[in-house]
């Protein structure tokens, strides 16, 4: 679409909407005081993988509007599910209803899980998704006469949401921290962070000491931990933390011998992000519970589910006076506009063969990131597919860290904004999540993106 306006009312407008945000809004993680000085990038409008802005320069999203879009925007097959499913209803409730669109979706998203997670209990959010997991595993133990079994694990530098249980799970001090006192008591196992170990080891030798750590906790605690909440394979806001290869078939394993359930976080690493469907595939891992939202509907429209198993469903059967019932649900739980867009995504996967088309994408992304192995400030690459963390460290030998006031990250994210790029980094980790449908070429724009930003702002920091 030709932008109609003269340059002259495109910057009015752009001023009249940066005043109106800074007078207004108030952005999630965002110290507002710095924003309040900057002038602001608003997006406008977008076309395949790129964003426009109100003065219509072009971006590619190197993060996939926070790592959730997949097919890029303006979809013909995606925005034709969303209107079609305005021309019948936009919302229903789940609550002692059912709906056309959500029953469609959950039969085409149990085609693309382990085949195991057979139920699909809606909601709208990662956080969401991610509490009803934790609920459902507490409650799952309680009908079963197995009340000692109220605790739950989780691994150091984990994220899984905002909400008061998802932070309680989570282990980000940085993000965490302030709300301890708000927080259930969760066990935190040392992060498998094997550029940093916090256990002072180095693979293979220590033939995965942190998974034995974990293994401990468990063992410590017999007959008392209800889950395990893990993001599979890759850590993703602590920095793109990938763990070794074995480890969560280790906790799968752990979870197995202590009695306990496996709840799989892959509302980041879920839709094809680290080159599988699901990341727990390459593993051979099946989760009791799995939660996904973020890139379930392309990354159109806030839908997030929670999947588990038949047996874990079958706790809560029982009379109405029993009260075994899951008491828990959200408003716009199973949206039909979300689920109608999620639908028609998946379908997208099917038909265009996404996943057999990644192997080609993610090794020319490798490619394109390999000369930077040996840059001076760059500490470690750690890739999982499309999932990208370039950690920058002041000094090689020591891995000393660049000091937090300096936002070297943050620094580099605006350098690659004149390359076009946009991205968003994780402290001193620049982040590359692009979506699936970036093609090579692009894919290339978008590291040299990032390594004329690197390359600037390690020069002077
Ligand atoms: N779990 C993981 C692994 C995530 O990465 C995120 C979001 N980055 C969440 C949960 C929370 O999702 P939401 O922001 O949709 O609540």
């Amino acid at each position: 679409m030709k932008d109609p306006l003269t340059d002259a009312a495109r910057l009015e407008r752009h001023r009249r909407l940066a005043a109106a945000d800074h007078r207004h809004l108030w952005h999630p993680f965002t110290q507002m005081q710095d924003w309040l000085g900057e002038d602001p990038l608003i997006i406008d409008r977008g076309e395949g993988v790129e964003l426009i802005d109100t003065m219509g320069r072009r971006y590619l999203d190197g993060v996939s509007s926070l790592w959730c879009n997949v097919h890029g925007h303006r979809v013909p097959e995606l925005d034709e599910a969303v209107r079609a499913q305005l021309d019948r209803i936009a919302h229903s409730t789940l609550l002692g209803l059912a709906s056309t669109a959500s029953i469609e979706c959950a039969e085409e998203l149990v085609r693309h899980v382990p085949p195991a997670l057979t139920r699909v209990f809606f909601s709208d959010a990662g956080a969401t998704a991610v509490e009803i997991a934790i609920k459902m595993a507490f409650q799952h133990f309680q009908l079963r006469g197995d009340e000692r079994r109220r605790e739950f694990v989780s691994i150091t530098g984990g994220y899984h949401g905002d909400t008061i249980g998802s932070v309680s799970v989570g282990g980000i001090d940085l993000f965490h921290r302030i709300f301890k006192p708000l927080l259930f008591d969760v066990h935190h196992a040392p992060q498998p962070y094997c550029y940093r170990c916090p256990l002072g080891k180095t693979l293979p030798g220590c033939a995965m000491a942190c998974a034995d750590a974990v293994e401990a906790i468990f063992a410590a605690r017999p007959g008392q931990i209800a889950a395990l909440v893990i993001e599979p394979l890759m850590q993703g806001a602590d920095g793109m933390i990938a763990q070794p290869p074995g480890y969560l078939k280790r906790m799968r394993q752990i979870c197995d011998r202590h009695g306990a359930l496996l709840c799989c976080d892959e509302v980041a690493t879920g839709w094809g992000r680290t080159g599988t469907t699901f990341a727990v595939e390459q593993e051979g891992v099946v989760p009791d519970i799995m939660t996904m939202a973020k890139g379930l509907t392309g990354g159109y429209l806030p839908l997030a589910a929670t999947l588990t198993t038949e047996t874990i469903f079958e706790s809560f059967l029982g009379s109405f006076d029993s009260r075994r019932t899951f008491f828990h649900g959200h408003t716009y739980a199973g949206n039909p506009l979300g689920c109608a867009v999620a639908t028609a995504s998946m379908k997208l996967f099917r038909d265009r063969r996404i996943i057999e088309g990644l192997p080609a994408r993610i090794g020319a992304l490798a490619r394109a990131l390999a000369p930077l192995a040996d840059h001076p400030h760059v500490g470690e690459i750690r890739q999982r597919g499309l999932m990208v963390g370039v950690e920058l460290v002041r000094d090689r030998a020591t891995k000393a860290e660049y000091e937090y006031p300096l936002r070297v990250g943050h620094q580099v994210c605006l350098e690659a904004r004149r390359h076009g790029v946009l991205l968003r980094p994780l402290g001193n980790v620049v982040v590359l999540l692009p979506p699936l449908a970036m093609t090579v070429a692009q894919l290339e724009q978008l590291v040299a993106a990032a390594r004329a930003g690197i390359d600037a702002v390690t020069a002077r920091a």
